[in-house]
Parts: structure tokens; C-alpha cells; sequence
């Protein structure tokens, strides 16, 4: 009786334990997926550049710099550079730098300065020194590369701030003059001492000059205020602060020398909207526009370099960089050379000379530089200067778009080398 029990219960248990064993094979075969091999239906992913027939087939937007309206040349864009003789000392050690003439491209086109001569700076607030540039006949055949896209800012570190637009049109000199850039003191080239606050573009008068940025008028030479009230070295001039900042802080844009504003003080405008027609008034020479970027505050002593404010071109970028001494202190008033790798052309600016007054040239908030070179085809450079009898320089990467930074130094004094006495 004992046995049939116990082989009923084992044969219960048998059952329980291999029937919900079974249960669970059952249902576990039931939630099986079938495995699925995933086959890839697009095409990996391509190198994406910025090319330059890329932009050219969707154009460039409506607020950027306008398509030129004439005939590209066929020749290639050739940045104009110092005379000869203020690039003959550089490279005078182990890689002498070609000299450069002056650009082939258009016959008489290139920017020439007239012969200096030094005119009496009067003084005063807010006084703008003024480049000597020779008057300029229509220009048919300047062409400029077109602007990247408003705004660039692909620094990694986010220091590129490239949030403006170019005040001149592609089809006209929308480049700042390189024998008088920023924060230069103009003693070398043009035979005067005026620490330049803006970048200078040279063309006709009647040039039409458009907006940076958006934003609202806050002067306008008028009947009734002719020039900027204590300065009137910027002839008529129009100044709009912008709808946008950067950190926190409002910029500002000024437009000197004009011929005659087309818009008035308190009008709103967009970025790429014609607000004046360029000309040479005020203490001008020649046919320019002085452009200015204030930074923080509407005042001459708030100028930054233009240069790393407005939007590079398409397939360029910019080199900022620091000349210091053995002690760090900045060295001013030097030439400064980029010499392309590839094609050994050479572009030139000159070291900040900071005056020591309130109304002194800045270095810019993000780069605390002292030198720019802008508007340089992509490509490896070296940049060089010759100072204090030492050939200083450092091998950089331009790339589209981006500022890069470089810092010059010589090297420690060496130690004194015994005389040698022999005969
Ligand atoms: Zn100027």
C-alpha cells in the first residue's frame, strides 16, 4: 500500500516537473524572434567638405553678400602686398622669401598709396586717423571670393566669433588695405603716426556700402549734424548698433567717410541692406570706407579688429597670433609675414602699436592678439617675422573659416660664445 503510494506521488511529481518543464520550452519556443541580418540599404557615409561648387549650387542666401554681377576673372585673385622694399629684410636668414610684385590680375587696379607725406595729426576725441590712398578709378574687374555663410563661429573652443557681414559687395574691394590694418601706427606706409581703429576698403566713390548686421541706427550724418559730433576727421558717417551681441556685451559697426547715408538715425535695417554710398569725406585722401567694429561700448577707445569680426570667404580663413618678447611683453610695429607652403605667396600686416591712452586699439576678447592676417586661401603657412636680428617663425594650418592662433617668440639669448682670438 505503502509502495502504490509512493509510486503515485513520484509519478505526480514526474509529471508536475517535466509537464511545466515542457510548459516553458512550449512558450519560450513561442517568443522566439527569427534573427534578422540587417543589410545596409545607404551608402556609408562620404568625406562632406565645404566645397566651393557645393555652396555655388545652393547659393549663398538671401542675406549674404550678393553674387558678383560681372565676369569672373580668369586669372586668380592675388592679394595685394607691402612694396618690395618693406618685405626685402624678411627671410634674410636660411629661406629667403621671393619678393612679391604686385598683383597681375588687373592692370592699375591695385591699390597704390601716393608718395607720403606726413600731414599735421589735429588731435581731439574721437579723431580718426585716416589712410593716404590714391583716388581710384571705376573699377570693372575686381572680384572678390564670396563670403561663407552669417554666422561662423566653429572654433572648437568657441572663441571664433565671425558674426558680420562684409560691408562691401564681392565685386568691389570688400578687403581691409594691407598697408594700413588695424592697430597699425601707419609710420612705415604711410608717413604718418595715427594708430589705425578700423580696416579701410578702397573703392569709388558711390560704392554702395550695406548693413553688417541688423540692427537700429543710432547716427547718420545729417543736415543737421553733418559728422559725429567731436569728429570730424570721419566726414559723413553712419553708426548702427546691432540687434545681436557677443557674451552678453553690444557691438557696434561705424561707416566713415561716405559720400551720403541712405538711412537715418533711428531707422531699423537688416544685415546686406544699403545704408550708404561710400566717398571720401572727412580727413580722407582717397575714395574709402573706414569701417570700425566698437565692441561693449559706442566709443573710439571700444575698436576691435574688424578682421575677426567679419565673415571670412569661401575657402579662407584667418591666422591672429601674439608677437612677445623673452618676457611676454608684446612687441609692436613689426612686419609680419604668412608665407603660403604651396605656392609661396606672402600676405602681411604689421604688430599692434598700443598708445597707452583711453582711446587705444584693444586686442580681441576672445584671441588677445596683436596681429591678423586675414582673408588667406586655405593651406600651410609659415609666419614670420625678423626682429631683434632673429628670424622667428612658426609652420601653421589655415582652414576655412577658422581663426587660427599663433604665438611668436624668440628664443632666450644664447649663452656667449668664447671670442674666437686666433688670427
Ligand atoms: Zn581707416
Amino acid at each position: 500500500m505503502r509502495n502504490a503510494l509512493g509510486s503515485i506521488i513520484s509519478i505526480v511529481v514526474f509529471l508536475t516537473v517535466f509537464g511545466g518543464f515542457g510548459v516553458l520550452l512550449y512558450n519560450n519556443a513561442q517568443q522566439a524572434k527569427p534573427i534578422r541580418v540587417i543589410v545596409p540599404t545607404e551608402p556609408p557615409p562620404t568625406i562632406s567638405v565645404n566645397s566651393l561648387a557645393d555652396i555655388f549650387s545652393v547659393g549663398f542666401g538671401e542675406d549674404s553678400t550678393p553674387l558678383p554681377t560681372i565676369a569672373i576673372p580668369t586669372q586668380r585673385f592675388v592679394a595685394p602686398t607691402l612694396p618690395n622694399t618693406e618685405v626685402a629684410n624678411i627671410g634674410q636668414t636660411n629661406s629667403p622669401i621671393e619678393l612679391y610684385t604686385l598683383a597681375p590680375i588687373s592692370q592699375g587696379q591695385t591699390p597704390t598709396p601716393i608718395p607720403p607725406t606726413p600731414t599735421p595729426f589735429v588731435g581731439g576725441e574721437g579723431e580718426t586717423p585716416v589712410a593716404l590712398i590714391a583716388p581710384q578709378s571705376r573699377a570693372t574687374d575686381v572680384w572678390q571670393p564670396p563670403s561663407l555663410p552669417v554666422p561662423q563661429s566653429n572654433d572648437p573652443l568657441g572663441r571664433d566669433h565671425y558674426i558680420l557681414a562684409r560691408p562691401v559687395d564681392s565685386n568691389a574691394r570688400n578687403y581691409g588695405l594691407f598697408y594700413y590694418p588695424y592697430g597699425a601706427d601707419g609710420s612705415a606706409t604711410i608717413g604718418a603716426e595715427r594708430v589705425h581703429h578700423g580696416v579701410d576698403f578702397s573703392n569709388p566713390v558711390g560704392t554702395p556700402i550695406r548693413a553688417a548686421g541688423s540692427g537700429i541706427v543710432v547716427f547718420a550724418s545729417s543736415e543737421e549734424q553733418p559728422t559725429l559730433p567731436g569728429s570730424p576727421a570721419y566726414g559723413q558717417v553712419v553708426i548702427i548698433e546691432h540687434d545681436f551681441g557677443w557674451k552678453g556685451e553690444p557691438i557696434f559697426t561705424l561707416y566713415a567717410h561716405l559720400e551720403r547715408p541712405l538711412v537715418q538715425a533711428g531707422d531699423v535695417v537688416e544685415m546686406g541692406q544699403v545704408i550708404a554710398l561710400s566717398g571720401n569725406s572727412g580727413r580722407s585722401s582717397g575714395p574709402h570706407l573706414h569701417f570700425e567694429v566698437r565692441y561693449k561700448q559706442n566709443l573710439f577707445g571700444s575698436t576691435y579688429n574688424p578682421a575677426l569680426w567679419i565673415v571670412p570667404y569661401v575657402g579662407h580663413g584667418t591666422i591672429a597670433g601674439k608677437l612677445i618678447d623673452t618676457r611676454g611683453n608684446d612687441v609692436e610695429d613689426i612686419l609680419v609675414t604668412a608665407r603660403n607652403l604651396t605656392d609661396g605667396r606672402v600676405f602681411t600686416t604689421q604688430t599692434y602699436t598700443f598708445d597707452g591712452t583711453v582711446n587705444e586699439i584693444n586686442a580681441d576678447p576672445e584671441w588677445d592678439e596683436n596681429f591678423v592676417i586675414a582673408d588667406l586661401p586655405v593651406g600651410r603657412y609659415e609666419v614670420i617675422v625678423s626682429w631683434n636680428n632673429q628670424r622667428i617663425s612658426q609652420v601653421v594650418h589655415v582652414f576655412e573659416g577658422l581663426t587660427t592662433f599663433v604665438e611668436l617668440q624668440p628664443v632666450q639669448a644664447a649663452t656667449p660664445q668664447p671670442v674666437d682670438s686666433s688670427p
